[in-house]
């Protein structure tokens, strides 16, 4: 009946209540972060705590806007934009985890959420100023589950990576098309898509192998 089933929810809410938030970096890719320091748990009661994990560990190294090599230094850096000929304009090959300027602005911005929001629908804010490409209808639950450790290595895992990495991929190749060749794009957009798709399988693959 009503009366046990509001039992049943006010439990369960307490024990969520109780669980440790997690990492967004580790939900998102557990075979990576389950190797680095904290990203796998114990986990935090509060977004603002998981927030200090992200700035202390998580923000983006320097990163050159035409060739996407990292810098650790900006002395390297001024070096590598005053060289000459300049590097190659290309397009951004390297998964180099963490969040920009811009992110860390909207992340540290507190108007977003309202006093009444969860620390759940919080979490999930976090979640999509990091990875605005991600399908906001299929997030990762807050908390450490013992199915993120169980889901690693082999090829159904490069289905979910695959899945994960493919619509910003796809974005970032259809802003350059249009970029060019803005003018017969009716013609040739969909033969050029469909060849693009083909062609980011390998590519996908080898960031696969390399996103450990
Ligand atoms: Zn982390
Ligand atoms: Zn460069």
């Amino acid at each position: 009946d009503g009366d046990s089933r509001r039992r049943k929810r006010a439990r369960l809410t307490s024990a969520n209540e109780a669980k440790k938030l997690a990492c967004p970096y580790y939900k998102r890719n557990p075979r990576k972060y389950s190797k680095w320091t904290s990203c796998p748990g114990p986990g935090w009661d509060e977004v603002h705590r998981v927030k200090a994990h992200l700035y202390k560990r998580h923000t983006l190294p320097l990163q050159c806007p035409r060739c996407w090599e990292p810098f650790r230094s900006e002395a390297r850096f001024r070096e590598h934009l005053q060289q000459d000929p300049p590097c190659a304009v290309l397009a951004n090959q390297k998964i180099v985890d963490g969040f920009t300027k811009e992110q860390e602005k909207m992340l540290r911005s507190r108007r977003r959420s309202r006093p009444e929001t969860s620390r759940v629908d919080k979490w999930k804010e976090v979640y999509t100023i990091l990875f605005p490409d991600d399908d906001v209808d299929n997030l990762p639950s807050p908390y450490y589950e013992t199915i993120d450790s169980d889901a690693r290595g082999g090829i159904g895992d490069y289905s979910v990576f695959l899945r994960r990495e493919m619509p910003a991929l796809v974005r970032q190749e259809l802003d350059l098309m249009f970029q060019d060749e803005l003018q017969d794009m009716e013609v040739t957009l969909r033969p050029r898509i469909e060849q693009m798709m083909i062609e980011l399988q390998p590519r996908l693959l080898r960031m696969f192998q390399e996103s450990e």
